[in-house]
């Protein structure tokens, strides 16, 4: 298939990458993500697979070129391997450049090999820390070990790995020289992530906010870092660091601004579809998408939603209210 058209929004900016939020669900409850009791999505309000691979497509063909499923976990969406392979066949017909996942790793060891045939190249897996008991911790009830058993089948798998790491203050920032080292060691790159204020969580935001400017000055009085001009289509910024020969990125949405160059909606997997994270502004596909079996009320939507993306986002972590900057946690649209 031949790219048909491009999504071009009110600032000049080109949409060609889009997250898709395959479930709310997750077999973690990371701390900074979720409060401990979520309620959940009823199953009856999700797309099927059949839709969401239906509403990708009306994607490609208006001119995305990246698609990034995540969630919640991606990997504990039943039967969400079908929807992979369905989606590879853009990659085989050129139209898409590149499928890829977000995902925190714990479903990774049996799906590894699968994820490989279909052509994803290239995977994100979340890793806050090495130490197993503040894993424990921080995930509420995640399991390392699982973890590394998949990081080791996807890269057995010819799949590449880049860890991303929320920086959290009093929990892993002395650790991160650590985690680099161990990273860059087995060849992944690691990107580091403020925290950013989405959702009503158990903690208080405010506590675990580190800004990344003083996690890098740290870092640069121990290893030499030098900016490089590397994109992943992302908005992290890349140093490459000479002691160990491997590449660190910065996603710095609250202290810098990173919405010039945003390239990117997001999909929630009941069909909404949000023009930006830091934003409350959202269109609902799904209706258009279920009044009629052809794409054209779907793709109109999809016009009209890209009509209204904003120009930046309002995040700010607020010590007066301590309330979230958006209401709605990270776990809908997969950050
Ligand atoms: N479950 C998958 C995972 O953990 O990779 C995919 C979804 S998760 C929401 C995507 C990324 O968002 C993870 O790297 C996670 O650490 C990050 N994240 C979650 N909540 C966040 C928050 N409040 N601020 C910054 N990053 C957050
Ligand atoms: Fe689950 Fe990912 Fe959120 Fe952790 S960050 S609770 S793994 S969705």
């Amino acid at each position: 298939m031949q790219q048909t058209s491009q999504m071009i929004d009110p600032f000049g900016r080109n949409i060609s990458y889009l997250r898709v939020s395959v479930t709310d669900r997750c077999d973690f409850r990371c701390t900074y993500c979720m409060a401990e009791d979520m309620t959940f999505l009823p199953k009856k309000d999700l797309l099927t697979l059949e839709e969401l691979d239906r509403l990708c497509t009306v994607f490609v063909e208006k001119g995305v070129r990246k698609l990034r499923l995540t969630g919640g976990e991606p990997l504990v969406r039943k039967n969400v391997m079908h929807l992979i392979r369905q989606l590879a066949r853009h990659l085989d017909s050129g139209a898409l450049d590149e499928l890829t996942l977000t995902t925190n790793g714990s479903q990774l060891a049996r799906h590894a090999a699968e994820l490989a045939e279909c052509g994803v190249r290239r995977i994100n897996v979340s890793m806050d820390t090495l130490d197993p008991a503040k894993f424990r911790e921080i995930t509420r009830w995640g399991d390392i070990d699982k973890v590394l058993r998949g990081i080791d089948a996807a890269q057995e798998a010819g799949i590449k790995v880049k860890i991303n790491a929320v920086a959290l203050k009093d929990f892993n920032d002395r650790e991160i020289p650590d985690l680099m080292r161990w990273a860059h060691g087995r060849g992944m790159d690691l990107t580091l992530i403020e925290t950013m204020p989405m959702g009503e969580i158990d903690a208080d935001r405010t506590d675990q906010y580190l800004p990344l400017s003083s996690m890098r000055a740290s870092l640069a009085e121990t290893f030499t870092l030098t900016d490089i001009p590397y994109k992943t289509g992302g908005p992290a910024r890349y140093v490459e660091v000479e002691e160990t020969g491997g590449r660190l990125g910065f996603i710095t949405p609250l202290t810098h601004n990173f919405c010039e160059n945003c390239n990117r909606v997001r999909l929630t997997c009941t069909g909404t579809l949000y023009m930006c994270l830091g934003q409350e502004d959202a269109a609902d596909l799904r209706e258009a998408l279920r009044a009629s079996e052809g794409n054209e009320l779907v793709s109109n939507a999809i016009d009209e939603a890209i009509g209204r993306k904003p120009k930046g986002h309002d995040f700010v972590i607020d010590r007066a209210t301590r309330r979230p900057a958006v209401s709605r946690h990270m776990s809908v649209t997969g950050g």
